[in-house]
């Protein structure tokens, strides 16, 4: 793997040292100061670029680049001096995996004229930018049509052709209501944005349409649906269809603890209290916060 890191500015951002991610983990004071960028190649044409929020993915095509995701907000430059260090050609398209601050925080220090395909429940998110069920407020807002995607749908959108099509699927609601997942069939690789954001209890964020009661199931529909080598993760490293199977059946084992756990009259607080993952899921984070929203959430899903 051809690792390069591209150090881009020197600058300090007021607040931004104490932003989070959505993985529950914090910003280093490094990147926060430096806002370093480390881009890792997957593919000879396909790299993802970590550091300041969500993982975005550069896919160099033959007329130009797609990316997957922005980060927070301030980090679109250094998003583009990173791609201008794989290639000479320009930023043309722009995916976004789901509405959260994190993922499309960069859009509106992009190119005025690119394109930018979202779902269609993304873009009504984010005319609003509601707060982060567990996580808290967003602190952004988009200011007319300036980074707002030029284009949506509702299961599935094709873009490109050939090697370098790029198939986009819905499967239902999950992290939120809007979640995506870019297929790159010619590589084998998939970016399944926070909807898979590595090994964790993901945020369900019902503020933004997202549903613990369904998420299992739309994991299940990826998977019957899908078969990619390699896996582009919202916040943590490449993974395999492997680990999303696993992290498929990881959520549904909250969900029916969680069930189970209504159902035998326990209150959420007690519920979250009392959950312990089984020993196949040793390693997975769950961050006590964001347990009890999922909770919550479920709670009120559930007759
Ligand atoms: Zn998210």
């Amino acid at each position: 793997m051809r690792r390069l890191l591209i150090l881009a500015g020197l600058l300090i951002v007021g607040g931004l040292a104490i932003v989070t991610v959505g993985t529950g983990s914090r910003l280093s004071a490094q990147q926060a100061e430096a806002r370093v960028i480390d881009t890792e190649e997957v593919r000879d044409n396909l790299f993802v670029l970590r550091g300041g929020g969500g993982n975005t993915a550069a896919f160099i095509g033959p007329h130009g680049v797609t990316l997957v995701d922005t980060k927070i907000p301030g980090w679109g430059q250094t998003l583009l001096d990173s791609v201008s260090a794989l290639t000479d050609r320009p930023v043309t398209t722009l995916i976004n995996t789901h509405s959260h601050f994190d993922h499309v925080g960069g859009n509106p220090e992009l190119p005025v004229d690119i394109q930018i395909v979202a779902h269609e429940n993304s873009a009504a998110n984010m005319l609003e930018m509601r707060p982060v069920t567990g996580f808290g407020p967003q602190n952004m807002t988009f200011e007319g049509d300036r980074g707002m995607p030029t284009d949506t749908f509702t299961d599935r959108f094709t873009l490109g052709g050939g090697d370098a099509r790029i198939e986009l699927y819905y499967f239902g609601r999950a992290h939120t209501n809007g979640d995506i997942w870019v297929v790159f069939p010619s590589l084998s690789v998939m970016h399944g944005g926070d909807a898979f954001s590595g090994k964790n209890l993901p945020i369900m964020d019902a503020n933004n349409g997202g549903s613990a009661l369904e998420f299992p199931a739309t994991l299940r529909k990826v998977i019957d649906a899908i078969e990619v080598e390699t896996i582009i993760t919202g916040h943590s490293t490449l993974m395999t269809m492997d680990d999303l199977r696993e992290y498929a059946d990881f959520t549904l084992e909250f969900l029916g603890a969680m069930r189970a756990a209504k159902a035998a009259g326990q209150s959420a607080e007690e519920a979250a209290e009392s959950w312990t993952p089984s020993a196949r899921f040793e390693g997975y984070a769950v961050p006590e916060a964001r347990l009890l929203a999922n909770v919550q959430t479920l709670f009120s899903e559930l007759p």
